[in-house]
């Protein structure tokens, strides 16, 4: 007999969706991620500036987004590279908050930090190369605050399964996942955009899933593309960098989005969100009635 998703991963039944476990909705500020309302997150890859963040705060807000990403403790693959403001880019991002009403997203990367994270953001990222630090996903869980857990470069479905399930064995329901690109054999891409994943993952587990189109490309042209992609295989939410003159960018300028950029995927992407809310009711209504007939 065919082995069932429950059983393939049944080492994490708390990330199931299945009786015991109805949808996951993650409320921030006014607003929700995982409901009807379909999220993008949008903003630097780092913080810079003052200026460059205001910007961008205003530009995305004007847009139609809710969160405001931006580093400002930053993985880097080189050391040589920028590692970010630390506290200085956290005040920053609460000033933004304030100016504009948008959510912050940031960075945590060490259990040492959590405690300063959780004071300036709204939901705390962990990043790709941390996925798997258990000690720093404990610590992020006791903060109490949400979590974007990003979808680290080598895992699988299972191993980013465990991740999501420390979070919640140590309290915290309110996980967000976020597919980000994985590691293949193609290097045309900074990384492959698994869609598939997206489509398992929204399959297998309660929690509200995003797409990340800008680490898993690399390259702004595409990410307008993987952005629709990421819609139709039942994304909750986007996060995307964005910055004013990404030729310029401290992190990541290649695959950030200019404004105008950003403005013409936002437009592109209007009918694609608006088919999903069409489906999103029906999907529902269908899932909770499948969930009553099994108890
Ligand atoms: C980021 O969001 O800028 C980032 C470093 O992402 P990831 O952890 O997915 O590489
Ligand atoms: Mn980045």
């Amino acid at each position: 007999m065919r082995e069932s998703w429950q059983e393939r991963f049944a080492e994490t039944p708390d990330v199931l969706l299945g009786a015991r476990h109805q949808r996951t909705i993650v409320p921030v500020l006014d607003f929700a991620v995982g409901g009807d309302e379909f999220v993008t997150m949008a903003g630097p890859c780092s913080v810079e500036t003052e200026r460059q963040l205001m910007a961008t705060a205003y530009h995305v807000l004007g847009a139609g987004a809710r969160v405001l990403r931006g580093g400002a403790f930053k993985p880097r693959t080189s050391p040589y590279s920028f590692h970010g403001l630390g506290l200085e880019g956290l005040k920053l991002l609460a000033k933004a908050r304030e100016a504009t009403g948008l959510a912050v997203v940031t960075e945590v990367m060490s259990e040492c930090d959590v405690q300063m994270v959780a004071e300036y953001a709204d939901i705390l990222q962990i990043g790709s190369r941390s996925m798997e630090n258990y000690t720093l996903l404990e610590a992020a869980a006791r903060s109490g605050r949400p979590i974007l857990l990003k979808r680290g470069m080598v895992a699988t479905i299972a191993d980013y399964l465990h991740s999501a399930q420390v979070i919640l064995s140590n309290g915290n329901p309110h996980v967000i996942l976020c597919e980000r690109g994985i590691r293949t054999f193609e290097t045309a891409m900074r990384n492959t955009f698994d869609a598939a994943g997206i489509a398992l993952l929204k399959e297998v587990t309660h929690l509200p899933v995003i797409a990340d189109p800008s680490h898993a490309s690399g390259h702004r042209d595409l990410v307008p593309a993987l952005a629709r992609i990421g819609v139709a295989a039942g994304a909750d939410g986007l996060i995307v960098e964005v910055h004013p003159d990404p030729d310029k960018a401290w992190s990541d300028g290649e695959q950030s989005l200019d404004f105008a950029e950003f403005d013409a995927m936002m437009d592109d992407l209007a009918p694609w969100i608006a088919l999903r809310e069409h489906t999103w009711g029906r999907r529902h209504t269908a899932g909770a009635r499948a969930l009553e007939a099994v108890g």
